[in-house]
């Protein structure tokens, strides 16, 4: 994640103490040395709604394969062990999950922080509440453009105005909340009105994410931005960052998916203010790029431990076999190993790119649906000037 409001305008949120810690780069196993990783749990892949680009190729029918309640609470504590510092309750949608609520009150009851990450359209008052009193210190809620646009991309009419529902509800019991918004050619250009939402609703953190090319977001590459409408989008999220700042709005503002955002960011600094773009490369440096497989993990439902949740064809092992700490220390796993230590690895542009320790290869995921898992990473919209090839 790159974090617009603490590059450009050093606001602190609770992410960036992990992100740009001092630690942050030479942590192989977790956020920092002392704690584990962020878990992205996908605790069911049963989804009420069927979006376009859902990597964990999401159904509406309920898989038979996933963990038990037992199972699941065992794995929490294991978490708690490890240190890990939140689990992300991800999907499908989370809160169709049968038992979702009594996880919640287990994780609550062992001092484990959860976040959800949730289509937003299950969350009326009742559920709203009960996520705000069981302790979730942050509920996501996706939207992938205004009504029609999202609509068709989640594959449901009506999403939008339920997700809208769910954001009011969460506002009314002040649990915090923020939008997740994967961009797309049919958004991009809705940016503007987004926007206006986010000021218009007080939403009070958005995450732009960046197509990963996973699940059934690999039949939709075509439907990314190009690289020059990503920079126009990156432009636009910069000036916007900027101006919500000048008129009192402190929204949190971040980037996800794609770590050339971070390097943009500071070029696009550098022409205004030395300064800051001192400070602003300083920081990327201090978190050292891509940490999938260090500081970010994945589970399916299944139990599947992943590198993160985008990196389905490899699995690191089983929690019904092993337990998570075992698999993650990943003793004698070669492939853990590898993308640790990845840099020697990469080939194409990254390979020879001067912003490796910064960027550290980029999404895997992506570089993997051109055919060679250690390729380039297709996304990279910097030019070769900019990246020194
Ligand atoms: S070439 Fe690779 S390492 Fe360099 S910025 Fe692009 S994606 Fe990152």
């Amino acid at each position: 994640m790159i974090s617009f409001s603490k590059l450009l305008l050093d606001q602190q949120n609770f992410g960036d103490s992990l992100r740009y810690n001092k630690d942050a780069k030479i942590s192989t196993r977790g956020t920092t040395t002392d704690k584990g990783p962020i878990v992205v749990w996908n605790c069911t892949r049963t989804c009420n709604l069927n979006c376009r680009h859902c990597y964990a190729e999401a159904v509406n029918t309920y898989d038979s394969g996933e963990l038990s309640t037992q199972e699941a609470m065992a794995f929490m504590d294991t978490l708690v062990s490890y240190k890990v510092p939140a689990l992300l309750f991800s999907g499908g949608e989370p809160l169709m999950r049968r038992d979702v609520f009594d996880l919640f009150e287990y994780g609550n009851k062992i001092g484990l922080r959860m976040v959800i990450s949730t289509n937003g359209t299950l969350i009326d008052k009742q559920k709203a509440e009960m996520i705000k009193k069981l302790g979730i210190s942050y509920a996501g809620i996706s939207l992938d453009g205004l009504k029609d646009v999202n609509d068709l991309f989640r594959g449901v009419s009506g999403a939008y105005v339920k997700a809208m529902e769910g954001f009011h509800n969460c506002r009314e019991v002040a649990q915090k909340t923020g939008l997740r918004l994967t961009l797309n050619r049919a958004n991009y250009k809705e940016l503007p009105a987004i926007f206006d939402l986010i000021e218009k609703e007080k939403i009070q953190r958005v995450c732009f994410y960046h197509l990963v090319y996973s699940g059934r977001g690999s039949n939709i590459t075509d439907e990314d931005l190009t690289h020059d409408e990503t920079r126009k989008a990156i432009d636009f999220i910069i000036e916007k960052t900027l101006e919500f700042h000048s008129r009192g709005i402190e929204t949190e503002i971040l980037t996800v998916d794609n770590h050339c955002d971070g390097i943009y960011l500071y070029e696009y600094m550098k022409k205004q203010d030395k300064k800051r773009a001192e400070k602003i490369l300083s920081l990327l440096t201090t978190n050292g790029g891509n940490r999938s497989g260090m500081a970010i993990s994945s589970v399916d439902w299944e139990g599947n431990v992943y590198i993160d949740q985008f990196t389905r064809d490899i699995s690191l092992g089983n929690i019904r076999n092993m337990s998570f700490a075992d698999i993650w220390d990943g003793s004698g796993n070669l492939f853990l190993e590898m993308i640790r230590d990845r840099k020697k690895h990469l080939k194409g542009r990254c390979a020879s790119c001067r912003w490796l320790n910064q960027c550290n290869g980029n999404f895997r995921a992506r570089a993997q649906s051109t055919g060679d898992f250690w390729a380039a990473d297709p996304a990279c919209y910097l030019t070769d000037e900019e990246i020194g090839v």
